[in-house]
């Protein structure tokens, strides 16, 4: 018998019409003989009203206790869905993430998926009974209730459908698939019937949060059939699937922005061995995570300029460490910008062609955009520029990788 798993995300349980919706869509795959579990999200704008009550309550909360809050969303959706299926006559019941279990790691407010316990799940869908079950929470080893970090009901689907080794793995959205980039910002957009797992990883991390990254990297590990589809249509949509089933490769199949990213220079450090690692070294020791790096060439061999960027959450505690280290470091002057948005060209096809970065650099000059830091991997290029140009940008690379729908 064939195992769907179905994930739908907070704006296809927006409200109760919106929940009825996908009951049908859930009915769909039972009346087709299909056994069915159904991951959902907390109702849309529900998790971030959630996550501001913790902020207001308190500036340096308990994980743990956060994770109780932010986890309740979840726990409504799934009770009214599997009512809205009982009144279609299709026979289902809910299940939270400690009562199957979905046992995770200890990092409360980002954990990751160990395990999850099929064996009750496995028996109940086998017996005809559809298994709705909330996504993004977990049971911690301590006991208490985990969430996976935002976007994470993705890889709680992503997860079970390893688990309980699915035919198929539906993440039902508001778009009808995965785009060359977000349709809300580019109208010209294309949709992809395919992308590889890779490009996805790519995109994902490199900031399109259609899917969430670890949910990517868990259906490639394990060979999911992981497809991007639409509550709201019957198209099919796009199949996130191995290098070898794409015949036709693009150069670049996406372009990915980034707005969670700041800039941080420190000018005059010491061109000498070990500042880099005496600078990065305390960062890593307060767990803060660097992703672009540049540093200046040294003009007279004696000082040199290091400019990076850290998230946004971790901006205001690395200008911190900077300034508490001042000496240790020994730097001139400190300069830091917010104001900065991560853009990123990704493509499979970028291994076998040159010219690809070189399209990059001249669509942003023509529309007089300036490159403040540059960064590449072998299928992706990135480079950090004025957080006002973003939508510019993405529009004049769409256009510049003749990547334009030509319908639109
Ligand atoms: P859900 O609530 O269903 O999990 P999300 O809001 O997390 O949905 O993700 C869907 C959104 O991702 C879309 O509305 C779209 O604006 C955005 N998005 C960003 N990049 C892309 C892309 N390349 N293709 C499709 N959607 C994208
Ligand atoms: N409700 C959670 C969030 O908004 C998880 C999810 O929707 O994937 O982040
Ligand atoms: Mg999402």
């Amino acid at each position: 018998m064939t195992c769907i798993v179905q994930k739908f995300g907070g704006t296809s349980v927006a409200d109760v019409e919106h929940i009825k919706n996908v009951a049908r869509r859930v009915k769909e795959e039972v009346d087709r003989g299909n056994q069915v579990a159904v991951i959902v999200s907390a109702m849309t704008g529900v998790t971030n009203e959630l996550v501001k009550y913790c902020r207001e309550m308190s500036h340096f909360h308990d994980a743990r206790e956060y994770d109780v809050v932010v986890s309740t969303g979840e726990q409504v959706t799934i009770g009214l869905l599997t009512m809205a299926l009982h009144d279609i006559e299709i026979s289902a019941r809910s299940w939270t993430g400690w009562q199957i279990p979905i046992m995770t790691d200890g990092a409360h407010s980002k954990a990751r998926i160990e395990n999850i316990n099929i064996k009750k799940l496995k028996k109940c869908m086998a017996d005809g009974q559809v298994a709705v079950i909330a996504g993004f929470q977990g049971l911690a080893p301590n006991n208490r209730i985990a969430t996976l970090g935002r976007g994470g009901s993705d890889t709680s689907a992503v997860s079970l459908a390893a688990a309980l080794k699915a035919d198929r793995c539906d993440i039902y959205t508001d778009v009808d698939g995965v785009y060359t980039t977000d349709p809300s910002i580019v109208p010209t957009a294309r949709k992809l019937d395919k992308i590889t797992y890779e490009e996805m990883l790519e995109m994902a991390s490199l900031g399109a949060k259609v899917l969430q990254t670890r949910s990517v990297e868990m259906a490639m590990k394990h060979n999911v059939r992981l497809q991007v589809r639409s509550s709201f249509s019957n198209e099919s949509g796009t199949f996130v699937c191995s290098e070898e089933e794409i015949m036709e490769k693009e150069v670049i199949s996406g372009i990915a922005y980034s707005r969670d990213e700041a800039k941080l220079t420190l000018v005059g450090v010491k061109d000498s061995p070990g500042v880099s690692a005496t600078i990065f070294g305390l960062l890593a020791d307060e767990n803060i995570n660097v992703d672009m790096i540049v540093q200046d060439v040294s003009e007279n061999g004696e000082i040199t300029n290091m400019t990076f960027t850290v998230t946004k959450a971790d901006f205001g505690r690395t200008i911190n460490i900077l300034k508490d280290n001042h000496d240790k470091i020994g730097y001139i002057n400190l300069i830091t910008d917010e104001n900065v948005v991560k853009v990123s060209v990704v493509g499979v096809g970028m291994r076998s062609h040159c010219g690809v970065a070189l399209t990059m650099f001249q669509a942003l000059a023509e529309k007089g955009i300036n490159i403040q830091v540059i960064s590449t991997s072998e299928i992706k290029i990135s480079v950090l520029i004025s957080e006002e140009y973003t939508e510019l940008a993405l529009r004049a690379l769409h256009t510049a990788y003749n990547m334009d729908d030509k319908k639109t």
